[in-house]
């Protein structure tokens, strides 16, 4: 996942990156609306932190103006504490959610999730780890020009997987994802959800393999022979 910040203040532009980072997702960060318009213009991404107080534009008139132009990115809006009609005006003009200062990075991260759980990945339209096609609107899964067909929870469990290919995902962060599509939440629910994914994905010419990591979670690797 990719997200854009603008954001004037340099502390808190360097603590957002950090608390972004740490969770393994992409940023670019930009202290002005200018170099943040100019930025979106030329690179796609998953979600915009916006802060409103900027030197250059006022970031309502920023979002306006984007929504105006068609962009469909996530905006997540940084307010200021206490600012009631900032945060009506903003959620008004097409903000997904805001966030008061001075926050703490566990909710940041947590209401960027919620957003990004309603919202699809623009980034990525298409999916494509160890030869397997997702197509994230469409939901469909193709291998060397076959369909794999898998149940809606498979696949939300081989999307996760497949975004953080080559690295490992924690059990827990399965299990949740895994009941959003109405399952079981339990560990043994998701092990056998794996090995019918495995078994699935077998059947194809996929170079992909599911990883068991002991009392962590799952890694999808590439595997070439
Ligand atoms: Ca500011």
């Amino acid at each position: 996942m990719r997200v854009l910040l603008i954001e004037d203040s340099a502390r808190l532009r360097d603590l957002l990156c950090e608390a972004i980072r740490d969770e393994g997702w992409k940023i670019d960060a930009f202290g002005t609306a200018q170099e943040g318009r100019l930025a979106l213009r030329e690179g796609e991404y998953d979600l915009l932190l916006l802060d409103l107080g900027l030197p250059d534009e006022d970031g309502i008139d920023v979002l306006k103006s984007l929504r105006a132009a068609g962009m469909q990115t996530p905006v997540l809006l940084l307010t200021a504490r206490g600012a009631i009609d900032e945060r009506i005006v903003g959620l008004d003009a097409g903000a997904d959610d805001y966030l008061a200062k001075p926050f703490h990075n566990g909710e940041l991260v947590a209401r960027i999730r919620a957003i990004m759980r309603r919202a699809p990945l623009t980034s990525m339209p298409v999916l494509e780890y160890a030869a397997i096609q997702f197509d994230v609107a469409s939901r469909q899964v193709m291998c060397a020009g076959t369909e794999i067909a898998l149940a809606p929870s498979e696949k939300g469990l081989l999307e996760l997987l497949m975004r953080n290919g080559g690295k490992v995902v924690a059990k827990s962060r399965i299990e949740h994802t895994f009941s959003e599509f109405g399952a079981e939440r339990s560990s043994n629910a998701v092990e056998l959800a794996i090995s019918r994914l495995r078994k699935k994905l077998e059947g194809h010419e996929t170079y992909s393999s599911i990883e068991t990591i002991r009392g962590v979670g799952y890694m999808m690797r590439e595997v070439r022979d």
